[in-house]
């Protein structure tokens, strides 16, 4: 049992805790609006849509929007990344009009300033050319928001605190 024991011993680190068991296909590096690094967003694409994983700091504690914005930059401020990924035109949130692809649930942040979460999004893909590619032409970003999204039509998440690139990986 050669093998098993290889696993046991691999995954004593804690980082192995963290690590989700596929390989990502994508990453997101957030940064805050001082350039700060905040942590990383990694994408995997699965059969039943887009894993993707966070690993945030430098948060204030508690909840945060947590959003895929339509263009690929964070220069020269969080607002190049433009509005909510939005291929399908519905409204935001989760509404009877909505939702934009790019809406996900809230992330919240422990008084460490620390946010750990893992979102399945089925409406998005790492394949070109798929419904929802986020690899389009001017690519996507992740954008993390001052306040909790209402999930109502209007999200009222106030200011944009960390920002990342969606970037094959
Ligand atoms: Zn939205």
């Amino acid at each position: 049992m050669t093998f098993s024991k290889h696993l046991i011993l691999s995954c004593a680190a804690t980082a192995c805790l963290a690590a989700p068991a596929l390989a990502a296909d994508a990453v997101a590096r957030l940064s805050g609006p001082d350039g700060a690094e905040m942590g990383t967003v990694t994408l995997t694409q699965t059969p039943q849509g887009v894993l993707i994983s966070a690993e945030i700091t430098g948060l204030a504690p508690g909840g945060h929007g947590f959003h895929i914005h339509e263009t690929g930059s964070c220069a020269p401020d969080f607002g190049a990344a433009g509005g909510h990924f939005n291929p399908g035109g519905k409204g935001h949130g989760y509404t009877e009009g909505g939702a934009h692809a790019g809406d996900m649930p809230n992330i919240f942040a422990g008084d460490d300033g620390k946010a750990r979460a893992d979102v399945l999004n089925a409406a998005v893909s790492l394949d070109q050319g798929a419904a929802g590619a986020l690899f389009d032409g001017d690519g996507s970003a992740i954008i993390v928001h001052e306040s909790p999204d209402s999930y109502g039509e209007d999200a009222m998440a106030g200011g944009r605190v960390a920002c990342g690139v969606i970037e094959s990986g």
